[in-house]
């Protein structure tokens, strides 16, 4: 079997919610974080090394299914999308023991932590596990058998969740980022991508904490700090300018996923006023800082697929998507039964949009994230009945969020418990 080299197997540490995997995809929990927290003690934990060993003989983790799913239906996985230059990405396969499964520390490149669940948005593709709102949202009704019918997850409180017994939660607290923070000033030089991710960051008292005193590691000069935000609050922009200019580069990965139609829908909590507020504000006092727009795309994306493009496009940011895999009720391809045709026609006119609109590396960069979205879309395979799971779940958070899926969309209304085109 052929060998499926994983950067961040091979490079990554990632803090989820008290545990502790190698990257944002994998759904193992490799270590527990009330077990340790130390990235010194977590590089090398036996379940990292079984982890490293099972890809190095070609056998798939479970906790790997996303990539795995992605790549059997011929799309580029995770597992290669490695933001180093290929010279460092060489260098850290030659120090990997096939072996033990063991790594150097100086191999150790991208650690990505989440310190809280603290947000201020309940998105429609979230949960209770990654955002507070959600938690509270979920307090406020009772589920009823419907949603157990047709296994809501997000509803039931058991999306991104291990069974029945899990209820960890994210919550880092200030002494144990000093104790991460230490280890990877002191134990880890070769340090190069941080990434912070939520909740929102920006609304946690643990990020700012963490921002100021990651910005003392020795390798500050060579470090890309990135951290993924709805930046859709209101918080200090002037100094976050200035905290992030003390690494190589500052990255903002602005979640939009949406367009002005739907975004304070599908984002529920979200202004799009107050967007735009903020993004022309750090553009006017930050020409260091990368400003990334990303469009984690999912079925109410590709619904409304035209607006969420010029939208994005509209904010003139570096374009990025993602694709939600799951629940598989939103994967986008559940569209693909009953709307093919015409969700294509979007297709069709969206690339002729960036054609007509974009040039240069703003053009290529577009192109490629809608190529992305538009193979996975089309070329994936779901069982109807995540269609079935959609229609129900539109119908239940219409209801709990006291709002109207007619409102929001142009072109699909939803009739008597239908979806249809208009
Ligand atoms: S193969 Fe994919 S899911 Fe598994 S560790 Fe690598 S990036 Fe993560
Ligand atoms: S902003 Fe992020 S963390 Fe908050 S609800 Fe939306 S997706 Fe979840």
């Amino acid at each position: 079997m052929n060998k499926l080299t994983c950067y961040y197997a091979l490079s990554g540490i990632n803090y989820k919610n008290s545990t502790v995997t190698c990257c944002p995809r994998q759904a193992d929990q490799l270590v527990f974080q009330k077990d340790t927290i130390l990235p010194s003690e977590i590089y090398n934990h036996n379940n990292f090394k079984e982890l490293r060993k099972s890809l190095d003989i070609g056998i798939w983790p479970k906790g790997c299914d996303t990539c795995e799913e992605m790549e059997k239906n011929n799309l580029k996985s995770m597992r290669h999308d490695f933001r180093i230059p290929m010279s460092n990405w060489l260098e850290i396969q030659k120090k990997y023991n096939v072996i033990t499964g063991e790594m150097s520390k100086d191999a150790l490149t991208h650690i990505e932590l989440r310190f809280s669940n603290a947000c201020n948005f309940s998105c429609l593709h979230c949960s209770d596990v990654y955002s507070s709102k959600w938690a509270n949202i979920l307090k406020t009704f009772k589920q009823d058998n419907d949603m157990i019918k047709y296994d809501l997850k997000q509803l039931l409180g058991t999306e991104h969740r291990h069974g029945d017994d899990d209820n960890l939660s994210m919550k880092m607290s200030i002494s144990q980022i000093d104790e991460i923070v230490n280890d990877l000033c002191k134990n880890f030089p070769n340090l190069e991508l941080i990434d912070i991710a939520g909740g929102e960051p920006l609304y946690q008292k643990q990020f700012w904490y963490a921002l100021e005193k990651l910005t003392k590691h020795p390798n500050a000069k060579n470090i890309i700090f990135s951290f993924h935000s709805n930046f859709n609050t209101d918080f200090d922009i002037v100094y976050l300018s200035h905290l992030l200019k003390k690494f190589k580069r500052g990255v903002i990965l602005i979640s939009i996923d949406g367009g002005e139609n739907i975004y304070p829908y599908f984002r529920k909590g979200g202004k799009w006023s107050q967007l735009v507020k903020n993004i022309n504000k750090i553009k006017r006092i930050d020409q260091k800082t990368h400003i990334v727009g990303t469009c984690t795309t999912s079925a109410y994306q590709i619904l409304d697929i035209k607006n969420v493009f010029e939208s994005i496009l509209s904010l003139d940011l570096i374009f990025d998507a993602s694709i939600v895999q799951t629940p598989k009720y939103i994967n986008p391809s559940i569209l693909n039964y009953d709307f093919f045709t015409v969700i294509n026609k979007d297709f069709d006119e969206v690339i002729n949009y960036i054609n007509s609109k974009l040039t240069g590396k703003k053009k290529m960069d577009a192109i490629h994230w809608f190529n992305y979205i538009k193979e996975y879309t089309n070329e994936t395979k779901i069982g109807y009945k995540h269609y079935n799971r959609f229609l129900v779940y539109i119908q239940k958070t219409d209801k709990i969020w006291d709002c109207d899926f007619n409102n929001f969309y142009q072109n699909y209304r939803i009739i008597d418990g239908e979806l249809e085109r208009i």
